[in-house]
């Protein structure tokens, strides 16, 4: 899997290709000389709208067209042939940018609405913030945002 940094403009791109389960650093207040270190060194695809940075070496990069982070996310898509799948969705925490771990239910009793805790029973946590994931985590929203740009690809856990 293709892993990515991406420039102080596109935090939210960060924070969505996090949901999607893609390793995308992000800073804030890094230099372009930084991120371009940081793009070699961990062989990162840099995201990027900045021009003058485009010119620079990176170890590959994506001068990102649209504002428009659906838009983004379909450049992406379409240009290094990644795909969105559904069964890694929220496989990453989308503040930390770390890889989330299962928990046990009886773990998280108060920590999340009741209706979840009874509503689900698979559920994942961040090692680094604790944050509380699971399979519905603003599943909806989703769904309706990514409508009509077939971003994603649907499959059926078993
Ligand atoms: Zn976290």
């Amino acid at each position: 899997m293709p892993k990515f940094i991406v420039d102080f403009m596109l935090g939210r791109l960060a924070r969505w290709l996090r949901i999607f389960g893609y390793d995308a650093e992000y800073y804030s207040g890094v230099s372009r000389t930084g991120l371009l270190y940081q793009s070699l060194k961990e062989k990162r695809i840099l995201l990027t709208r900045d021009h003058v940075l485009s010119r620079k070496r990176a170890w590959q990069f994506l001068l990102i067209k649209s504002n428009f982070f659906l838009d983004q996310l379909k450049q992406i898509k379409d240009e290094t042939g990644i795909e969105f799948d559904s069964n890694r969705l929220f496989s990453r925490c989308t503040f930390c940018n770390v890889v989330v771990e299962t928990i046990d239910k009886q773990k998280i009793k108060g920590k999340v609405p009741e209706y979840v805790y009874a509503t689900h029973d698979e559920f994942s946590h961040c090692p680094k913030c604790k944050r509380i994931y699971w399979a519905g985590t603003h599943l909806e929203l989703l769904q309706q945002q990514c409508e009509g740009k077939e971003l994603w690809k649907k499959t059926v856990k078993h």
